[in-house]
């Protein structure tokens, strides 16, 4: 007789493990299933946020920021130090040590909350069935009364420039990088882009970034993306916008990169070019061909607002379906799928999901921009206040940027929140929580902020709002 479960998630990413947690928390039998392996050949839970992504781009955020900021800052603190040296080998450890703990705590976490963590493939087959092939063993099948799809998505390979994992590499070999390379070319200055190439950058390699697009940051606040360009120039950044990569070719010494711009043809020098164009849903092998699933014209599973597919009793969350490719959205997906899978009421606000961009500066934001409220035609105020104006951030030697708040002009009710700045994806959180309560900027001007702190500038930037900041001059 097939095992049985009352939930079978596909995929154990940070949608996937989550919703399984979920599930398995209202007392159903869940198996989660997953087949990532590592470069070193081993398996691990966590998809491409742990593994991949998130969290070891922000382990080696960290470390080359401690590297620029001994190099730059030591010194106005008044600590003097030696030549200052980095050990890549030693960085990277941490890096992957860090991964370890975290992917190995999530075997842990399905242990304790009885959930079947199984190692392999999964394939979804017509009639709530799911085909579950471990790495060393025969396929079984499984039947699930309900199964969620949470397969992720894969980086976009361009034709013209196919990974060879050595010189074309996509953004996960890009953090696995065992040097620094000396001359790094970056194709698209979207977010992982950016913080990978500023990662490197910090660390001493000479950076070229391509973008086809115009504007930087199109999706971004204007006047936080004006700050955010301004600061990655100064700190060494060659961000090349309206630029479109027509070639690459490997050679003996690297990758010749063609680009064309507005002003004509050229051609680039670099040891290693990451292509960083985005990244697609990953359904390879998903699907039976009679299992009933339907993909939108790029590839995205087709789901509602609550991410029920069009067969009954299978759901699809994260990044393999429509919406912002976020760990937190995806996250947040599984747990409303697992509640309503438990009868329960859940919903996601699609409206009031944070990005943020983990460079130094860090820029984060919540909710609309200037440009999209001033095209809704709803009458508008905001109010903006510089960290140079900010005791904590004076003290940290980190003053450049703001935050931004857009409100309603009729109500009060705030739109959106931009901040770019020290800690930015942290501040952002109060903004976050301030806008999932439709609070006003007389909410925040009202609420009491720890002194000295950071928060303070969100405090000052709702005040401002007014023209009632207290420690900057109202324009
Ligand atoms: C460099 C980088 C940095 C990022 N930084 C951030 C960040 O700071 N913040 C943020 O919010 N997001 C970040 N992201 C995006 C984030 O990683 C994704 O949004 C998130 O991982 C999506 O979660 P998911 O569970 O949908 O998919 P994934 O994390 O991709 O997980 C899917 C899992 O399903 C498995 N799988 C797929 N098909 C099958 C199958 N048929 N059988 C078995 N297993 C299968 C895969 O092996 C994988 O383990 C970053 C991404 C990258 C690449």
């Amino acid at each position: 007789m097939s095992r049985s479960y009352d939930v079978v998630v596909i995929g154990a990413g940070p949608a996937g493990y989550i919703a399984a947690i979920r599930a398995a928390q209202h007392g159903m039998t869940v198996a989660c299933i997953d087949e990532w392996k590592n470069f070193d050949g081993k398996n691990a839970f966590g998809g491409t946020c742990l593994n991949a992504g998130c969290i070891p781009s922000k382990a080696l955020l960290e470390s080359s920021e401690l590297y620029h900021r001994a190099q730059h800052e030591f010194k106005k603190h008044g600590i003097t130090t030696g030549a200052v040296g980095i050990d890549v080998a030693a960085m990277q450890k941490r890096r992957a040590s860090i991964v370890r703990q975290l992917t190995g705590g999530i075997a842990g976490l399905f242990k304790a909350n009885k959930v079947d963590g199984l190692v392999g493939h999964g394939k979804l087959l017509a009639g709530g069935k799911v085909e579950f092939t471990p790495v060393d063993g025969e396929a079984e099948v499984i039947d699930a009364a309900h199964v969620i799809l949470a397969s992720g998505s894969a980086p976009i390979e361009l034709p013209i420039a196919p990974f060879d994992g050595e010189h074309i590499v996509d953004s996960w070999s890009a953090i696995e990088f065992d040097a620094v390379p000396q001359r790094l070319g970056v194709i698209g200055a979207g977010v992982i882009g950016l913080e990978i190439g500023s990662v490197w950058s910090r660390l001493g390699a000479e950076v070229t970034i391509i973008e086809a697009m115009d504007d930087f940051l199109f999706m971004a606040d204007r006047d936080v993306a004006a700050v955010a360009a301004k600061d990655f120039k100064k700190q060494g950044l060659d961000i090349k916008l309206g630029a479109k990569m027509t070639g690459a070719e490997v050679g003996k010494k690297g990758v010749t990169v063609a680009y064309e711009d507005k002003s004509g043809s050229h051609s680039l020098e670099v040891d290693k070019l990451i292509v960083a164009v985005g990244r697609r849903p990953f359904t390879d092998g998903l699907l039976a061909e009679d299992s009933g699933i339907a993909l939108d014209e790029r590839g995205f599973i087709i789901v509602d607002e609550e991410c029920r597919t069009r067969v009954k009793g299978v759901y699809a969350v994260g990044d393999c379906v429509r919406g912002a490719m976020l760990a937190h959205k995806a996250s947040e997906e599984g747990v409303m799928v697992a509640d309503l899978i438990a009868g329960e009421l859940a919903e996601v606000n699609y409206d009031v999901i944070p990005s943020v961009i983990y460079t130094a500066p860090e820029i984060a934001w919540v909710g609309k921009t200037e440009a999209e409220v001033k095209a809704s035609g709803r009458p508008y105020k905001t109010g903006a206040f510089p960290f140079a104006a900010n005791g904590r951030a004076k003290a940290l030697e980190q003053v450049s940027g703001m935050v931004k708040i857009i409100a309603a002009a009729d109500d009060d009710e705030i739109l959106g929140v931009h901040i770019v700045g020290p800690m930015a994806g942290e501040l952002i959180s109060e903004a976050v929580l301030a806008l999932e309560f439709s609070a006003s900027t007389e909410d925040l001007q009202r609420t009491i902020h720890a002194h000295p702190s950071l928060a303070e500038a969100v405090h000052e930037a709702a005040l401002a709002a007014d023209k009632r900041a207290l420690n900057y001059v109202n324009r």
